[in-house]
């Protein structure tokens, strides 16, 4: 295998986020779920290894992520990326600080930049400051956020504190001169013994600017965004033949964990639009009721009937899950919810089902998980950060399935029929 790019996703939705740049930028992709234990079966240009490790502590997460590296460069790869949220979750521990420099230390390497920027999803970077849409990070609802609370937008600040190695920044006027411009600032940066330095970008533009300056790195460190810019570096262009899967099979179905806004108006959309539905209520699960019994029962012969797609949801607006929440406490609620799931995704896989639309980080982990899902390989978006994958799994036989892992905020209020129109 020509390993091109191996990366390292500190979360697993973000991992998705960062496949669909790279496919969509011309490179056939793999996610692993966590690091694999040989080698692939399948040809790739990059492999991306998906970690839980935004918010485990910091010697976890080098470890983990020094593992992750070391299966990559075992593998070839080129270059590494470690990928970590638009938003920079970290605390001032780190993560982001500590595993950039473990990395740097293995991979030998002098120089690295990092930048959160994503132009399609309003994440820019001016002067090292982090915007997140119209409002500074710092302003943003990141402010109250339950694990990593972001309260400076300054990048260079933030990381500087996470890190032994002086920060520096590459402002907005040497990435718009061009990648001769960004070598020349980073050759200056290095004579200050700057040895990490915030990006500004505004725009795709300025992400496709940088990439060519970058092609040197060992390591590059950043959001989904920076990915843009990458593939063109080792001769690829943007292809169909990078997202093409298997055709789909079977029947469909949807589940959703995800109380979001966007996945609140996506099943609202659904049943709406007269398309079969079931509510899974945390309080009875809790009260001991059969729910996940309930639920199979109710979608097997509607599946049989080829009535698809069937979607069961936990989704409920806040003050409902608050009223759950009061209730049974929000780790309980949660983890009740997901445990229903992912027996539940095992059921349908059972029952036939091929497609399989998963909404919800925590959800999606838990039913990938339930499947025996590895790997899986990356293919067409159905919206920004959203792509469908194919994958062998356990639950399945080992036979093939397609699914697409959903994270809450992501997807068009039509995006549980648009993701099966865009299969077909
Ligand atoms: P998102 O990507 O929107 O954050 P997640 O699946 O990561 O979605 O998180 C949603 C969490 O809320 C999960 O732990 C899920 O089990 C839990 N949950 C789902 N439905 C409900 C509900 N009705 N009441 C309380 N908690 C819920």
């Amino acid at each position: 295998m020509t390993l091109l790019l191996g990366c390292i996703a500190d979360d697993f939705t973000g991992a998705s986020d960062l496949a669909n740049n790279l496919v969509r930028a011309g490179m056939r992709v793999v996610q692993t779920i966590g690091v694999p234990t040989g080698p692939l079966a399948i040809e790739v240009d990059a492999v991306v290894i998906a970690l839980k490790s935004r918010t485990i502590a910091v010697a976890e997460a080098i470890e983990q992520s020094l593992a992750a590296e070391r299966w990559l460069s075992a593998q070839g790869a080129r270059q590494i990326y470690f990928k970590y949220c638009s938003t920079f979750d970290s605390t001032p521990q780190g993560n982001i600080g500590p595993v950039t420099e473990a990395l740097m230390d293995a991979l030998g390497c002098d120089f690295t930049i990092a930048t959160p920027a994503f132009p399609d999803n309003g994440r820019t970077v001016f002067k090292g400051h982090l915007f997140v849409g119209d409002e500074l990070l710092s302003d943003s609802g990141m402010k109250n956020h339950p694990l990593t609370p972001m309260t400076d937008a300054n990048l260079v600040r933030v990381l500087q504190a996470q890190c032994r190695r002086p920060v520096g920044l590459i402002d907005y006027k040497a990435v718009a001169q061009g990648p001769d411009a960004v070598r020349a600032r980073i050759e200056a940066l290095k004579q200050q013994g700057v040895g990490i330095a915030v990006v500004d970008a505004l725009s795709n533009d300025d992400l496709i600017r940088l990439g060519p300056a970058l092609a040197d790195m060992p390591l590059v460190t950043a959001g989904s965004g920076v990915a843009i810019g990458l593939p063109a570096n080792f001769g690829l262009a943007p292809s169909a033949r990078s997202s093409a899967l298997p055709a789909a099979t079977g029947l469909q179905a949807v589940l959703s964990g995800s109380c979001s806004q966007a996945t609140n108006q996506q099943v609202a959309h659904f049943i709406a639009s007269g398309q079969p539905a079931f509510a899974i209520d945390p309080l009875r699960i809790a009260a001991g009721e059969d729910v996940q019994g309930q639920a199979c029962a109710w979608a097997a012969p509607l599946l049989e009937a080829g009535a698809g797609p069937v979607l069961i949801y936990s989704t409920a607006a806040a003050p409902s899950v608050a009223a759950t929440q009061n209730q049974l406490g929000a780790m309980q609620a949660g983890a009740l919810v997901e445990h229903c799931m992912a027996a539940l995704s095992q059921q349908l896989v059972a029952l036939g089902v091929r497609q399989l639309v998963l909404a919800g980080g925590e959800t999606s982990g838990a039913c990938v998980q339930a499947l025996g899902i590895a790997q899986m390989q990356i293919g067409p978006q159905i919206d920004p950060g959203v792509p469908w994958c194919h994958a062998r799994a356990v639950a399945a036989g080992g036979a093939g399935l397609h699914l697409t892992l959903k994270s809450g905020n992501f997807g068009t209020p039509d995006f549980f029929t648009k993701a099966f129109k865009v299969l077909s």
